[in-house]
């Protein structure tokens, strides 16, 4: 018997924690990569990058195969605020 909970997310998309300071992450957004840069890529599974925001430092954050610190994005809110 399942009890959906629409507060939660995919159980394959756990929300991590900040590497750098502990804080839960904020989900902001998933965006599927593309990777094409090579003909090779069309073979190649598409990997979905999950974005983050930490509200405990400020850090942006994505997780594909494993979570990295984004300073692209980190870059564009920073501006943008
Ligand atoms: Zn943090």
């Amino acid at each position: 018997m399942t009890n959906p909970d629409p507060a939660a997310e995919s159980p394959d998309r756990p929300r991590p924690d900040c590497p750098d300071c502990g804080e839960p992450l904020t989900f902001v957004e998933t965006v599927v990569s593309s990777g094409a840069f090579r003909t090779q890529a069309v073979n190649m599974p598409q990997i979905p990058i999950h974005y983050y925001d930490c509200e405990g430092c400020g850090t942006c954050w994505k997780l594909g195969t494993r979570l990295l610190p984004d300073p692209v994005r980190q870059i564009a809110r920073d501006s943008r605020a």
